[in-house]
């Protein structure tokens, strides 16, 4: 061969590597060793055999279908898309009836029908495949005009003459009941089912492609999404929405196929199943020639080759998808920051995805309108506590993301730039976090729009654990992941994961070693920003759980500061309504379900308190039968001088406990302190209230959900017109009195032969008293149909309140006989000081004495004392024990317990967060030598209005450490990350650590 010819070859060679450098050659989620590990597992493991069999009998009905079939799915830009139907009106045959089926009720029936699950009706009455068929243009794209109308007619009643003929009729574009209502059933179909079908389709050939490596199932896979990559260049929300159409966009009215925050799972899912089918559509001819005849015949781009297609799907789809990003048509936030990152990395062109990923890493991400970088989700959208910044599963969701995020990017190690685990300890605390949320290791409460209505939920899954033990072999992980997997080696696996690894059983046989038989016991915690702190009994059987919350800045959040919870007996004692009917601009949501009257809470000036405002623990000791926290807040209301609960909760053996709850206010008009307990009727003792004829709790005038005051809205309302059944003392309130809620089972939690109650002991001197009802949320399975509210006032202006109750817990019988309050004398405030005896059913009597600040007290009985929190227990009028709290004296006739100081006090110097495992702040003075005060709780002193105590982890030579949680808040300049940070503890910032001793005989 002629030399120079030769070189022209190999310059031709080298040109086309180079067109070809930085185009995906592989598929990166799912590796060819991955394959070929997964087949070898299936060839040495039972379960990794059921495992491949599964994902092949999900795809089977796929594989079934023709391509064409496949092909024909998928539908396009003109037909809309709706979560709902009409919400407002419901069936319209049962209407609200359909309520109790949740937020989105509807069944799929038979092609393009909707079924009623309460009433059974069917929607829409028309051929709508007909009508749809008949609307197909060149390009196979439904267009509403061309669609054949002689085809709109209800097919129950064909005769034209028929008055009901042209009844109940969808052309896509929903139908009109008898009164004019709109419902949008074709709409509804075509997004939750519809395009949740070719989801699944996606996912299910996906899985079966990478568990099997049949290219069948590659090739049926990429039908689809090269028919998605079709139509997804015109895919926009934005008109359906100006038409009236609803999805899920968080009020931006922007979105693709469906609204820009839900759009994500589609990035996830479409862009993840073209990466993990990608190797196994190479040369696969038949496909090349399908999707060429269907180029010809509908008139589409090129698709002459293998690599045509992959183009196609890549730039139509993908890249669009990563471009809307920057567009806000799909919504790169908080909970879904992994999606971009899956995108850029299933589209695997070395630059332009190192790019994407940088983009992700800027601090102009993803637009102007917010900034929501990862370096800021990680630093200041998680909490120090590895919490995101928004209520219940919102918060865990935002977590999940990052933790996604960090596995996401380890399929692709080429990217350096930036390392989710190494450059932000605070994603190690996200792994353990769906344990700390967790009372009695089960149930998270419902703070904010999360949860329902004395739901009790489930435990976390043992995957987060398992997935946190791979990356950092924290011990604490591997322990979570046993116990929450029912402690069976088999559970410790990973779906869909470990099947892909050499040695897929290695790592449950490593925790399933290093793991002891003990139960998990139970922990009394708090969580600083996210303001959740629980009281717990040690252990989960029988326990009692009682829990606070003064969470700080977070979203989808009620105005609920200092709200309390309750789980005991088995069931959730104080209910809170958790997540509305719905979201968004619903009345209802605003006047009452996230309103503060609805809560467990203080209400003053009769108007909301703030939203998210923050709280600080003022004190939390743990020494049993006693836990007591105190948590103060001045941002709840402005201009209050005292906004501050203590709750002190006591147990009493075998299985009981009571609550000491105390909420002191000072400022402001009108103080009303709300409870709403298990049921909806309660029973008065020692007290008579009279009905209210007619009206609510706004007064006898004001009807049910009425708002008549002077520039009164859902938004502004106190709530009080959602209080109906109106019962109220008529006047001041002084003595004693007990409300009673017999528990109901409205959630199969009540074991036979048992009776739960809540039981409130009342020593408030009032203003009035009142019973009312209101309604949890009527579209949640299991929601009661109405909780009896007590409402405590304390009226006039710039009132000074010490509300004063107890709540007692029980099964069937009582276990407290009576309460009464207890002569004191101090020289403290009157409001400062709250003394009592709990005598118990057997004889026992509790002493509980709780200051606000701590206060040298005499107390009837001869009993003195110093401090903040003491509790005496006398058994036949002996001492049998004695605790104190951030106090010097405890004294009961000849027996004293006393301390050289209440607590260790000073100045913070240094902080230190170098070793993000071990946070250190440097004390003046240091702490003793005291191995004891590890484990405690210290408080610092500052001007933030969200909680800075931290457990003492370990004593240093001049301080603490808090081990690794961090005392990073976040960081000084959003726009410039390298600006450094700002920090929750400070050098000048007070320190407190309260002291708690026991005496026992
Ligand atoms: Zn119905
Ligand atoms: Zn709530």
């Amino acid at each position: 061969m002629d030399l120079r010819i030769d070189m022209c070859l190999a310059a031709i060679v080298v040109l086309l590597a180079c067109s070809c450098a930085g185009a995906k050659d592989a598929g990166r989620f799912v590796t060819a060793q991955m394959r070929a590990n997964a087949l070898a597992n299936v060839g040495a493991y039972e379960w990794a055999a059921a495992e491949q069999k599964a994902a092949v009998d999900a795809a089977a009905r796929w594989v079934a279908m023709s391509d064409d079939e496949l092909w024909a799915m998928v539908t396009s830009q003109e037909l809309p898309r709706d979560i709902h139907t009409n919400k407002d009106v419901g069936c319209p045959n049962c209407g609200s009836g359909i309520a109790r089926f949740g937020n989105y009720p509807w069944r799929a029936g038979a092609d393009w029908k909707l079924e009623c699950p309460n009433c059974g009706a069917v929607y829409p009455k028309n051929d709508f495949r007909a009508f749809y068929e008949s609307a197909l243009d060149e390009h196979g794209c439904f267009r509403r005009e061309l669609g054949d109308k002689a085809l709109l007619f209800n097919a129950e009643h064909p005769d034209p003459n028929d008055p009901l003929h042209k009844l109940y009729v969808d052309d896509g574009y929903g139908l009109p009941d008898e009164k004019g209502n709109r419902h949008r059933f074709i709409a509804y179909y075509n997004s939750w089912v519809q395009w949740i079908r070719v989801r699944y389709a996606l996912i299910e050939l996906m899985r079966a492609y990478a568990l099997t490596s049949e290219p069948a199932y590659a090739h049926k896979c990429a039908v689809l999404l090269d028919r998605i990559a079709d139509l997804y260049p015109d895919m926009d929300f934005a008109p359906f929405h100006a038409l009236g159409f609803e999805h899920s966009h968080g009020g931006w009215g922007i979105g693709r196929i469906i609204g820009c925050l839900w759009e994500n799972d589609h990035v996830w899912h479409f862009t993840r199943a073209y990466d993990v089918i990608f190797d196994g559509i190479q040369g696969d001819e038949a496909l090349v020639r399908y999707c060429s005849a269907k180029a010809q015949q509908f008139g589409l781009g090129d698709k002459s080759s293998m690599e045509a297609i992959c183009r196609h799907i890549e730039d139509d789809l993908i890249v669009e998808m990563l471009n809307s990003y920057k567009d806000g048509r799909i919504d790169g936030n908080t909970a879904r920051i992994r999606n971009p990152a899956a995108a850029a990395i299933a589209l695997d062109r070395a630059d332009e995805t190192a790019q994407w990923l940088d983009y992700l890493f800027d601090p102009g991400y993803p637009h102007e309108k917010y900034q929501n970088p990862v370096p800021f989700l990680a630093m200041e959208g998680l909490d120090r506590d590895g919490m995101g910044s928004m209520c219940g599963g919102y918060g865990t969701m935002q977590k999940d993301s990052l933790i996604d995020l960090a596995e996401v990017m380890a399929a692709y190690p080429e990217y350096t730039a930036h390392n989710l685990v190494a450059d932000y300890p605070k994603l190690k605390q996200a792994f353990l976090i769906d344990h700390r949320l967790r009372c009695l290791n089960h149930v998270m409460p419902p703070i904010g729009d999360s949860g329902s209505t004395g739901n009790w939920g489930v435990p976390p899954g043992h995957h987060v654990f398992l997935r946190g033990y791979k990356l950092y072999k924290d011990p604490r992980m591997a322990a979570l992941a046993w116990h929450y997997s029912g402690r069976k080696p088999e559970a410790l696996r990973l779906p869909f994961d470990d099947i892909f690894r050499e040695a897929p059983e290695a790592l449950a046989g490593e925790i399933a070693a290093s793991v002891g038989e003990a139960e998990l016991g139970l922990v009394s915690d708090h969580l600083g920003r996210y303001g959740q702190a629980v009281l717990q009994t040690q252990s989960a059987q029988d326990g009692r759980a009682l829990w606070i919350h003064h969470g700080f800045g977070k979203n989808h959040s009620h105005r609920d500061c200092m709200t309390i919870g309750l789980y005991a007996k088995n069931i959730d004692m104080l209910p809170d309504l958790g997540y509305p009917e719905y979201t968004g601009s619903w009345p209802k949501r605003g006047a009452w379900t996230s309103n503060t009257v609805s809560h467990n809470t203080l209400l003053v000036n009769d108007t909301a308190s703030g939203y998210s405002p923050g709280g600080r623990i003022e004190l939390f000791a743990i020494s049993p039968p006693l836990r007591a926290i105190d948590v103060s807040s001045l941002t709840a209301y402005p201009g209050m001088r005292t906004y501050r609960r203590s709750l002190v909760m006591v147990d009493v053996p075998p299985t009981d406990s009571y609550v000491v709850d105390i909420f002191r206010a000072r400022g402001g008009s009108n103080h009303r302190l709300s409870y709403n307990g298990p049921s909806g009727a309660a029973t008065v003792e020692g007290l008579t209230l009279q009905p209210q004829p007619t009206g609510t709790f706004a007064g006898p005038e004001v009807g049910f959900t009425e708002l008549p005051g002077e520039g009164e809205t859902t938004s502004n309302t106190s709530g009080f017109s959602y209080l109906y059944d109106v019962q109220r003392s008529g006047g001041p309130v002084s003595s004693a009195y007990t409300v009673d809620w017999k528990g109901e089972d409205l959630r199969k939690r009540i074991k036979e032969g048992s009776e739960p109650h809540l039981r409130l002991h009342s020593l408030t001197t009032s203003d009035e008293v009142a019973l009312a009802s209101g309604d949890p949320p009527q579209n949640k399975g299991g929601n009661p149909r109405s909780l009896r509210y007590l409402i405590q006032s304390r009226l006039g202006d710039d009132v000074e309140s010490q509300f004063l109750n107890i709540l007692e817990p029980y099964d069937t019988t009582p276990f407290i006989r009576r309460v009464r309050a207890l002569q004191v004398s101090h020289d403290a405030d009157a409001n400062s000081v709250a003394a009592l005896a709990v005598e118990l059913a057997d004889g026992t009597v509790d002493i509980v004495i709780q200051c606000e600040q701590p206060t040298a007290v005499q107390v009837e009985g001869g009993i003195e004392f110093n401090g903040q929190l003491g509790l005496i227990r006398l058994v036949e009028g002996e001492v049998k024990l004695m605790r104190m709290s951030n106090a010097t004296l405890l004294r009961h006739g000849a027996l004293t317990l006393s301390a050289p100081v209440a607590a260790h006090e000073g100045t913070v110097t240094a902080i230190d967060t170098t070793d993000p495992m071990n946070n250190t702040i440097s004390l003046d003075p240091p702490l003793p030598g005291d191995e004891s005060l590890v484990g405690t709780v210290i408080h610092f002193g500052n001007g933030l209005p969200l909680d800075t105590s931290f457990d003492v982890k370990a004593r240093t030579d001049d301080g603490i450490s808090t081990g690794d949680i961090t005392i990073i808040r976040g960081f000084v300049d959003q726009k410039d990350f390298a600006a450094g940070h700002t920090y929750l503890v400070n050098p000048g910032d007070g320190y407190l650590l309260p002291l708690t001793r026991a005496l026992d005989r």
